[in-house]
């Protein structure tokens, strides 16, 4: 199956959010959103269309031979866009492990080692279990209490639950990290993550 691929779609970097925060990893970045979010800044326009067989192939390329944690994150835009299952064959048949960042806004079993959902909207947020959730308050002006009240934590199933403040070119948003801070101090079952990423300077 085809693929549609951004700008510098695979490269192998450090897991700058969440509970894989610091891991190096190979992300591999689909192109194309359906989620359609009004302040959308990420660049996820089609640049290329490789196979599932050619991505796997470049992802073990860009893997080092002793990297002995072979993960590879896939991320969009909304890869759930796509059908993942050759993607997911082919990078399997290269003993990656693999992870999965969606926004949550379609019910998916994917048969991943790891599911990392980062609702948009909460009117459409479907998927609510998986490895962890992270909350942005700021995001598309929605709350952490929106995204809490459309599912309650007693209704969802998430190994790791964060909030994370809203980063703007490289800027924590201050009240977003308020609302964080305040949040946690106050539900001890919710970490606080943020894009260390952007402080290492790493893609
Ligand atoms: S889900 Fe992410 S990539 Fe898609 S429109 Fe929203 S911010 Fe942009």
């Amino acid at each position: 199956m085809r693929y549609p691929l951004t700008r510098n779609p695979i490269f192998w970097t450090i897991q700058g959010e969440a509970h894989l925060r610091g891991f190096q990893m190979c992300f591999v970045r689909l192109a194309g959103c359906s989620v359609g979010c009004g302040h959308c800044d990420t660049d996820y326009a089609k640049n290329e269309f490789a196979t599932d067989e050619e991505i796997a192939a470049r992802a073990d390329e860009v893997t080092p031979t002793n990297a002995r944690d072979r993960w590879v994150w896939i991320t969009g835009g909304e890869p759930t866009d796509h059908d993942l299952m050759p993607l997911i064959r082919a990078l399997r048949a290269k003993r990656f492990a693999i992870a999965l960042a969606s926004s949550g806004h379609r019910r998916v079993i994917p048969p991943v080692d790891w599911l990392s959902i980062s609702p948009h909207d909460p009117a459409k947020w479907m998927q609510t279990y998986g490895n962890e959730v992270k909350l942005v308050p700021g995001l598309n002006g929605f709350s952490i209490e929106d995204f809490r009240s459309a599912h309650p934590d007693d209704q969802t199933d998430f190994m790791y639950r964060y909030v994370q403040p809203l980063s703007i070119a490289k800027q924590e948003d201050p009240a977003s990290l308020r609302a964080c801070l305040d949040f946690v101090r106050a539900n001890p079952n919710w970490a606080l993550s943020r894009q260390d990423h952007h402080y290492w300077n790493v893609a």
